[in-house]
């Protein structure tokens, strides 16, 4: 069918300039990552940062939950100051300082203020490279448009894998010859974006969008300081009654989370009850709210990734292949290498089934992501009381967890982003996306606050840690199930 080949390869060349931008910044991000807690776990006699396993894993989660909480004053930046184009510069800039410095051996300190940069980074780079993408298919339809999302998440994917290759393996001989891979990683893609953006990208992005920044009513503001008085209130008699401990990395991280869900929860009453909406778009937006809830679950499971499995790999996986033994933050590359594999199949499963009547409505599609999250952390039960009894669990068993993690990560994620889009109503668009980088900050913080509970001198707590988690995300798929014909309802015209 010409038409077909027509349509596939008349995507604008900005999308390739884009494409490896994020590519290489992808690279460096989950490539640092999937060493990031085995470094900060390992013992300064092995030039290892030397912390225990509950203050690493909150420093994951803090670090991770940050880069994607920075891409909300990343896209203000971008709206109203420099325009995208810029900001994604300077974000490019800021990670690969970032990287430099982690590459620099030495106190804590340095690794902390070299996590710090590529947070800022990231929040200046993610979110807003992903609008210029939106911006080259203004004028498009909605399937071009998607499409071309899906050529650039084939792009996030491709780098991580081979960052998640190729640091892993470096960081085996220096821990910070990893990190400057990484560092090499990021300067790719800002040569990548230096060069070409200019011809290709033309001139989308380079203003901010916003001339003037809208007043903010007084009921607005009352509500705003009525949240922060709430919340730091909150926090005191939390930490009164000492159910957390604010001087340790664990209590910072219990304190952000408390943050963000009060936050969550108040601009969404905010919207609701202040927001001049229609009785319609109310029941859009409190889905909205629904999705969000979901999506943070998914990723609080999905995310341990790099922290409590990424450790389980380490310390109890036989990872010998003909005699070499993978490092174990390679493994992490399979994620990416089966969403290379399987998006454009799942994509086309929901077209094929669509072409019979068969159409899958997206709390169904967030029930099955969730049921094969649990599906994997089950697989990871099993491997853990292997490890329980003494034995090395399988590499195997890792490999398919990650496998009914990715699957349902292209059930999940792509659906709920898209579903998100439409339901907002169009003056909350921008902040209902950063709604859902939120779901990640979440997501990202409660996994690394998990992964601290990990102790590999107590081996066997360790199948309980992972059986919670299974609970959890059955709950939630079932309910999501039981739900779902509400959610439909209240979607509307929205499918
Ligand atoms: N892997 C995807 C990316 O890096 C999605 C990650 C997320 O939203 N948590 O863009």
């Amino acid at each position: 069918n010409p038409q077909e080949g027509k349509i596939k390869f008349s995507h604008p060349k900005g999308l390739y300039v884009l494409f490896a931008s994020e590519m290489w910044e992808r690279f460096s991000y989950y490539g640092m990552r999937a060493i990031l807690i085995l470094f900060m776990t390992t013992d300064m006699a092995a030039e290892g940062l030397g912390l225990t396993t509950e203050t690493a894993g909150a420093v994951y989660g803090l670090y991770t939950a940050s880069v994607y909480l920075m891409t909300l004053p990343g896209g203000w930046l971008a709206d109203n100051i420099f325009g995208q184009r810029k900001a994604v510069f300077y974000g490019g800039v800021l990670i690969m300082i970032g990287h430099l410095v982690l590459a620099i051996p030495g106190s804590p300190a340095i690794f902390f203020t070299g996590l710090g940069f590529v947070a800022l980074g990231t929040g200046l780079l993610k979110g807003n490279i992903s609008t210029l993408v939106g911006e080259l298919y203004e004028n498009e339809d909605g399937a071009k448009r998607d499409a071309g999302f899906s050529i650039f998440y084939m792009g996030i994917n491709l780098g991580s894998f081979f960052g998640q290759i190729f640091v892993p393996l470096l960081a085996e001989y220096n821990w910070h010859l990893g990190f400057g891979l990484a560092a090499i990683g990021m300067f790719f893609g800002l040569v990548a974006y230096r060069v070409f953006a200019p011809k290709y990208l033309e001139n989308i992005g380079m203003e901010p969008k916003v001339k003037s920044v809208p007043k903010t009513g007084k009921s607005n503001m009352s509500i705003t300081y009525g949240i922060i008085a709430f919340i730091i209130t909150l926090i005191f008699i939390l930490q009164y009654f000492n159910y957390i401990d604010v001087t340790t990395a664990t209590g910072i991280a219990e304190a952000l989370g408390i943050i963000i869900v009060t936050i969550t929860m108040g601009y969404f009453a905010n919207i609701l009850f202040n927001g001049g909406l229609s009785l319609l778009d109310k029941k859009k937006v409190f889905v909205i709210f629904i999705l969000f809830v979901g999506i943070a679950i998914f990723w609080s499971g999905f995310e341990q990734a790099a922290s409590s499995l990424n450790l389980f790999t380490r310390d109890f996986t036989d990872r010998f292949i003909w005699g070499w033994e993978m490092p174990a933050g390679m493994l992490q590359s399979f994620n990416s290498g089966f969403i290379i594999i399987f998006a454009p199949i799942v994509g086309a499963l929901w077209v094929r089934l669509a072409a019979r009547n068969i159409n899958v409505r997206t709390p169904i599609k967030f029930a099955i992501g969730l049921i094969l999250l649990a599906l994997g952390f089950w697989v990871m039960v099993e491997a853990a009381r292997v490890a329980a009894s003494g034995a090395k669990a399988g590499m195997f068993a890792l490999i398919l967890t990650y496998f009914l993690h990715s699957i349902g990560e292209l059930t999940i994620s792509p659906v709920g982003l898209s579903a998100t889009s439409k339901l907002s109503p169009k003056k909350y668009l921008g902040q209902m996306m950063g709604i859902w980088f939120v779901g990640a900050a979440l997501g990202n913080l409660i996994a690394g606050l998990i992964g601290g509970n990990f102790d590999p001198e107590n081996v066997l707590e360790m199948p309980n840690i992972f059986l919670n988690v299974v609970w959890v995300s059955v709950g939630a798929g079932l309910i999501f199930f039981a739900a779902s014909p509400f959610i439909k309802k209240w979607m509307g015209d929205v499918t």
